[in-house]
């Protein structure tokens, strides 16, 4: 069963209009849905905003859902010029851009897995395919395969944009992604994020957000559509 989290009511509500639920529950406050998505079975929830909501929502869809994959949906700001409104990135892999022990000589965003040391999270590969060639299939819009850069911190200032996209080669920053990434890593169960841009460097942010989020998750909710219809068959 393929688990799909998102943070914001308006990222899950159109996922939600496609599901035949089955059943619904409640854990930590989190409402999770499961049932059929285009004929393939799904668990669906809305974690709420920020890294701590995402790692409990993924730790419990997890444990209580046996998900075989998990995949991380919603809207993103973007962190390079080349990268703009409407647009789809799929992530090769998650950091953590405020996971900082620099003050120890070592560089930003890297943890520990096990005793490896590392600052990207690789999304899996297959997954990450499946979601991209769906995405690819949207009009007018430019599909982009990088990494995406999470913290507890929504990225308004265009120098701090550049600069996290340039210190961790990111396309992208959300806050909830490399959460759920780290929390899939330890569990040893495959994730992908696919995130739309609802805002970038050109526009002035806040009102980009509130202006083209529900573009935006518009397009993540159609691709997420195509997806389970590809898994059903
Ligand atoms: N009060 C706002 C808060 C939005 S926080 C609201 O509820 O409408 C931004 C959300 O969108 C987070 O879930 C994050 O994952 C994503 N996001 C979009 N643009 C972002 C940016 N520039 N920086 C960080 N997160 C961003």
């Amino acid at each position: 069963m393929t688990g799909v989290i998102c943070a914001m009511d308006l990222e899950l509500q159109g996922i939600l209009d496609m599901m035949d639920v089955s059943s619904e529950s409640e854990k930590s406050g989190i409402k999770f849905y499961k049932g059929k998505i285009r004929g393939a079975d799904a668990v669906i929830a809305q974690c709420g905003i920020g890294k701590v909501n995402s790692a409990i929502c993924t730790q419990i869809m997890i444990d209580l859902f046996s998900v075989d994959e998990i995949i991380n949906s919603g809207v993103a700001g973007a962190l390079s010029l080349d990268v703009t409104v409407g647009d789809v990135v799929v992530a090769t892999a998650a950091v953590q851009h405020d996971f900082d022990t620099t003050a120890f000589g070592a560089p930003k965003g890297l943890m520990e897995f096990d005793g490896e040391r590392i600052i990207e999270i690789p999304a899996d590969e297959a997954l990450s395919e499946t979601l991209f060639e769906c995405a690819k299939k949207l009009e007018d819009t430019n599909v982009f395969r990088g990494i995406i850069a999470t913290g507890d911190k929504f990225v308004a200032d265009s120098e701090e944009r550049l600069s996290i996209g340039r210190e961790f080669s990111a396309l992208a920053c959300e806050m909830e992604g490399g959460a759920m990434a780290h929390v899939c890593r330890r569990a040893k169960v495959p994730y992908a994020i696919l995130r739309s841009i609802s805002d970038d460097i050109g526009h002035n942010t806040t009102v980009s957000f509130d202006e083209f989020k529900v573009m935006a998750a518009k397009k993540t909710v159609e691709i997420i559509s195509d997806f389970f219809e590809k898994k059903a068959v």
